[in-house]
Parts: C-alpha cells; sequence; structure tokens
C-alpha cells in the first residue's frame, strides 16, 4: 500500500498570517489515518512553519534547492541548509523552474541528487504543455522527463523519489485534467518504472498536480495510479487544502 501523499506549494505565496492558520487549523484538524501532508513555503517562511507545525500532522518542504551544499551562489540555498530547517521534502523540475528559470533535465538531475544526498526526498515534477498534448506527444514528453532522471539514478535511489505528474496546461489555469487523462498518463508512468523493477513501479507514490482543488481531488484520488496531490493554488486557503487532505 502507498501512503498518500498531500502536499501544498505555496509558490512565491504566503504570509507568517498565513503559517500560523495552517499551524492552528492542523493541530486540531482530524485527518485520514495513513496520510502524509505538507506544506512547502517560501524559504524565509520555513523557520517559522517548523515551530508552526510542530503540534500538526504538516511537514515542510522546499520548492527547490541548489545542487551544491554550499559555497559562492549569491542568492541560493542548498540540501544541507533546508534540512537543518526540517525539511523532509523537496519539489525538483517544477515547470514553473523549467520555464521561467531554464532548468534542463540535466539541471533536474543534480538537484535531485542533491536532495538525496541529505536524506531529503525529492519530489520530481514532470508534464507536458498543451502544444505537446495536442499533438500527441504526452508520453512521450513525460517519459523522457521520467527517463533522464531515473536511468541515472541507482536503484536504492531511484526508490527514494516521489513523482509528480502536472501538467502544464492545467497549472493555475483552473482547467484540471480529466481524472481519466490523469490516469492514463500515470499508468504509463507506472508500467515504464515497471522496466527497471515492478518493486519500483508498485511502491513508487505518484502524484498529481495541475488545479486539484476541494471540489475535484476526491475523484482525482480515486484512480489505481494516482498517489496524492501537489495542490497550488487552493493550497493558501486552509479550508480548501484541509478538505483535500480530509479526501485522500
Ligand atoms: P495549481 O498549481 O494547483 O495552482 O494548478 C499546481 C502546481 O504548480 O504545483
Amino acid at each position: 500500500m502507498r501512503t498518500p501523499l498531500i502536499a501544498g506549494n505555496w509558490k512565491m505565496n504566503g504570509s507568517t498570517e498565513l503559517v500560523e492558520a495552517f499551524g492552528q487549523a492542523f493541530s486540531s484538524a482530524v485527518l485520514p489515518n495513513s496520510l502524509e501532508a505538507a506544506i512547502f513555503p517560501p524559504y524565509p517562511y520555513l523557520g517559522a512553519a517548523r515551530a508552526a507545525f510542530a503540534e500538526s500532522p504538516l511537514a515542510l518542504g522546499a520548492q527547490t534547492l541548489n545542487p551544491h551544499p554550499a559555497g559562492a551562489h549569491t542568492g541560493e540555498v542548498s540540501g544541507p541548509m533546508l534540512r537543518e530547517f526540517g525539511v523532509q521534502y523537496a519539489l525538483v523540475g517544477h515547470s514553473e523552474r523549467r520555464q521561467l528559470y531554464r532548468e534542463s533535465d540535466e539541471q533536474v538531475h543534480e538537484r535531485l541528487l542533491a536532495a538525496l544526498e541529505v536524506d531529503i526526498v525529492p519530489v520530481l515534477c514532470v508534464g507536458e504543455s498543451l502544444a505537446e498534448r495536442d499533438a500527441g506527444h504526452t508520453l512521450q514528453v513525460v517519459l523522457h522527463q521520467v527517463g533522464y532522471v531515473m536511468s541515472r539514478l541507482e536503484p536504492a535511489q531511484r526508490e527514494r523519489v516521489i513523482i509528480a505528474y502536472e501538467p502544464v496546461w492545467a497549472i493555475g489555469t483552473g482547467r484540471t485534467a480529466t481524472p481519466e487523462q490523469a490516469q492514463e498518463v500515470m499508468a504509463g508512468i507506472r508500467a515504464y518504472l515497471a522496466e527497471f523493477d515492478r518493486g519500483l513501479a508498485d511502491g513508487l507514490r505518484l502524484l498529481y498536480g495541475g488545479s486539484m482543488n476541494a471540489g475535484n481531488a476526491a475523484e482525482l484520488l480515486a484512480q489505481p495510479d494516482i498517489d496524492g496531490g501537489l495542490v497550488g493554488g487552493a493550497s493558501l486557503k486552509v479550508d480548501d487544502f484541509l478538505a483535500i487532505c480530509q479526501s485522500a
């Protein structure tokens, strides 16, 4: 059985007030027994979030990390620093990083290794653009992104990865993939992973991301190959994020 994970990616949003609100709400919330929930706030809020979430089931995630442990990289934050703040997960290769900051598959791979190096669980984000979907290249694009990284890892490293399938056209657009569309691609990812190892494919967690909200989460999460969600916009509202967690 794969433990569901609901991950809230705040992107460049949030405030200390929001951190406090989440800490309070989740300290008394009733969540499903076997659920992991995590918030990925901007870096400056990690310290406050660690304190505010201490009595809650919320774990902490980072939105990216620099591949190097330390050094002359002005503006960057490293894995060991995140570890010191209790960070347990890190997104790598989010489509906004790939597009806006030109992160290549190779850089995504380096960041993922940097996370594993300090025992942070990497959440590898993959997904096709609308043009790629319309051209019928969805699975080819997604499996290339997955394969570039997974084929460069040792078997023991692969097992520690979480993959988030986020169709780019569904991110922040309000246009969610249908449960069938999401399931189809995620079954394709799992079948591809089985080429490495059946046990890997059965155990690795696959998250769906892209306009997931309190209204559509249950239906998406009910799909056999969807083990959780990577939630952007709806993770900025306590009640919505709580409702998504409760529907897992
Ligand atoms: P969204 O973002 O839920 O606002 O579409 C998801 C993401 O980018 O992780």
